[in-house]
């Protein structure tokens, strides 16, 4: 894991036990299933707690993620197109037609609006096969 990547930190307020608020920090953690962790802590009553998620981040964390650190796009060069297609709707659970399309957009950039840790798991499940290459979404 690269500097930039263990810094990739979102916070939000949550409301505490103790009547106060809490701040809440979250990320992506790398590994063969997409998982992310959160962590709670109360300045106030001095509470914690802990967390790790499986499967992708729930929608509001993977929203405030992409807000605060850009979505990304993913470029698939070279390697057999069928052996691709078979291992990117194993990892992204395609639909037919919906494999079909992204089939049409390679090279890509293709799957644009993933966050970081998403596109790593891409990379990581086809990099053995084809040159695969992260670019960052345009700003909308
Ligand atoms: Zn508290």
């Amino acid at each position: 894991m690269s500097l930039a990547e263990a810094h990739r930190v979102s916070t939000r307020p949550v409301a505490c036990g103790c009547g106060r608020d809490a701040v809440e920090s979250f990320g992506e953690s790398k590994g063969p299933t997409m998982r992310w962790w959160a962590a709670i802590r109360c300045d106030h009553c001095g509470a914690t707690c802990e967390a790790d998620g499986g499967d992708a981040l729930p929608a509001d964390m993977r929203a405030r993620f992409i807000a605060d650190f850009g979505s990304v796009g993913i470029a698939i060069r070279g390697g057999p197109i069928p052996e691709i297609m078979r291992r990117l709707r194993a990892l992204l659970d395609l639909e037919m037609p919906a494999a079909l399309a992204l089939k049409r957009q390679l090279p890509g950039p293709v799957l644009t609006g993933s966050t970081h840790g998403e596109a790593e798991r891409i990379r990581a499940a086809l990099v053995d096969i084809a040159e695969v290459t992260i670019v960052p979404d345009e700003p909308a």
